[in-house]
């Protein structure tokens, strides 16, 4: 009889067009499924209330669910994966255990742990490309180097697609060991979380709810060029988490966008390629993760305010977009990608604090928080990342407003005392007569914070803060 093959699932919590499961099941071999709550990570998040938390257990049960119905089921570890991996694949007398690739530094230094572990008892690790659509060194300059700007780099990644085709991994079918150990997901409470309502955040975890976004995308997707920059509109895809989660595939979603084509599928493939390349960069320069891409952004001199940090956490900056933003982001997990620029613009070049402090926020705040993904969009807005903003070109709120949410409609959902502030003065309240203040119930400075500075003022500052990397020939 073959030996035992172990998928082991992390970031890719479907069983279709599951590149690793693929891989187990072509062997021929019997192939058992195993999930690991990890402590590792959990035991370092700030609450035990988490949205991301909630999402995996959702997404798990369901893939518990598909698996048994091909004979199988998930086996769900809680402890630490460097010691649960392996003591499992002894436990099942594994000889391979499959995974998706992953980028993040943490996860590099796990799975190498997981990888010396298996070979001292004579088994291995086998990871596979899955989490992005290319990986390693498929997509490299004529030099044979990593790119570092995004245009010829999605040239030469769009070449690739179309001489490479995108694979499909038949992953789908095909009949699973029963596990002979323990098996099912245990309750958040058992690994000691809340229960979150996801439902409010108007997410579904699960490839259930993958699919019915897209499903819902699809028809918009033709849209999506025109209507993708303003966040009262629903003109995105709100995939992220499933991508993020792999409760749908990269490669799927590549496949919808060929076929919807046009400017709208086109576009929002390049989207799919920006995801790739910041996953490449964290891959080939790990030092993002803490540094500046551009070590010259590293002599900058932050200012010390933790007020001013305090106050765009909790959206009370007086800049009604940047405040709507953060509070979409507390009360849903989400947040717009144009708002996402702004929100990051603003508290580096105009409160002046560490954008690092920012990147932070977000990947405690965030449903569909990405390393790689998250640190490329903070070291954009900041200037310090690959093909990042000039740093002297810096966002105004107010005219971002303006051009984004024209109306106000975003800004007076996610913030209501400014519900009844016309248009004119919706992106700049402060400048509302007093008279019309008090008429209309938002009072600044009472109902409403005042602005925390003033935008040229802070522009200003910004740019004489800036000038460090000039000097050190990064301008
Ligand atoms: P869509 O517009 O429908 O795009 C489809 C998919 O493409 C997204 O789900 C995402 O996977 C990918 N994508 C889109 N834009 C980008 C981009 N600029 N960079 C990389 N991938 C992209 N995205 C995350 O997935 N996780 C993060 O932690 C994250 N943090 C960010 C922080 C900042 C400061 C900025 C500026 C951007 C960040 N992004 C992050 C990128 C982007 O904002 C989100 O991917 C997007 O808003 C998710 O919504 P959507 O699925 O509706 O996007």
């Amino acid at each position: 009889m073959l030996v035992p093959r172990l998928v082991w699932f992390r970031r890719d919590l479907r069983d279709i067009d599951n590149a690793a499961l693929a891989a187990a099941l072509a062997s021929g071999a019997p192939v058992f499924c195993a999930f690991v709550f990890d402590t590792a990570i959990l035991d370092a998040l700030p609450s035990r209330t988490d949205r991301r938390v909630a999402f995996i257990h959702g997404a798990l049960l369901e893939l518990d669910a598909a698996l048994r119905a091909r004979g199988g089921g998930l086996i769900v570890r809680h402890g630490d994966a460097r010691h649960e991996i392996p003591r499992l694949a002894a436990e099942l007398g594994v000889g391979t255990v499959h995974a998706g690739r992953d980028y993040e530094p943490f996860a590099r230094a796990r799975d190498a742990a997981v990888a010396t572990a298996l070979a001292a008892d004579g088994r291995s690790l086998q990871p596979v490309c899955e989490h992005v659509l290319f990986d390693g060194d498929a997509v490299l300059t004529q030099a044979g180097r990593p790119y570092t700007v995004f245009t010829p780099y999605k040239n030469a990644w769009l070449r690739r697609l179309h001489e490479a085709g995108v694979p499909w991994h038949a992953s789908g079918e095909g009949a699973l060991a029963k596990p002979l150990v323990a098996c099912g997901v245990p309750s958040l409470a058992d690994i000691g979380f809340a229960a979150v309502d996801l439902a409010g955040s108007g997410v579904r975890p699960g490839m259930s709810g993958a699919a019915e976004r897209l499903a819902d995308f699809r028809e918009r997707m033709p849209r999506y060029r025109e209507q993708r920059d303003f966040p009262a509109v629903k003109g995105v895809s709100y995939l992220s988490p499933h991508l993020r989660f792999g409760t749908v595939s990269i490669r799927q979603l590549v496949r919808e966008a060929l076929q919807v084509g046009g400017e709208g599928g086109m576009t929002w493939l390049s989207e799919l390629a920006w995801r790739d390349f910041y996953f490449m960069i964290l891959d080939r320069f790990p030092h993002v993760a803490g540094a500046s891409f551009r070590p010259e952004y590293d002599a900058i001199v932050w200012d010390e305010w933790p007020q001013g940090l305090a106050a765009w956490q909790a959206g009370q900056t007086g800049f009604p977009l940047v405040d709507a933003a953060m509070r979409q982001l507390a009360a849903t997990g989400y947040m717009h990608n144009r708002l996402r620029m702004v929100v990051a613009s603003f508290l580096g070049k105009d409160l002046g604090i560490d954008w690092r402090l920012g990147e932070r926020w977000f990947a405690d705040q965030l449903l569909d928080f990405d390393l790689a993904a998250n640190n490329g969009g903070w070291q954009w807005a900041a200037s310090s990342g690959c093909d990042a903003q000039p740093w002297f070109r810096i966002f105004n709120p107010v005219t971002q407003s303006e051009k984004f949410d024209p109306q106000g409609k975003f800004i007076r959902r996610y913030v209501p005392e400014l519900a009844a502030v016309p248009e004119k003065w919706i992106h700049a309240p402060w400048r509302m007569p007093p008279l019309e203040q008090a008429a209309v119930g938002a009072v600044i400075g009472r109902d409403y914070p005042l602005p925390l500075v003033e935008h040229d003022v802070a522009r200003q500052r910004t740019l004489v803060r800036y000038a460090v990397v000039k000097k050190a020939g990064g301008g």
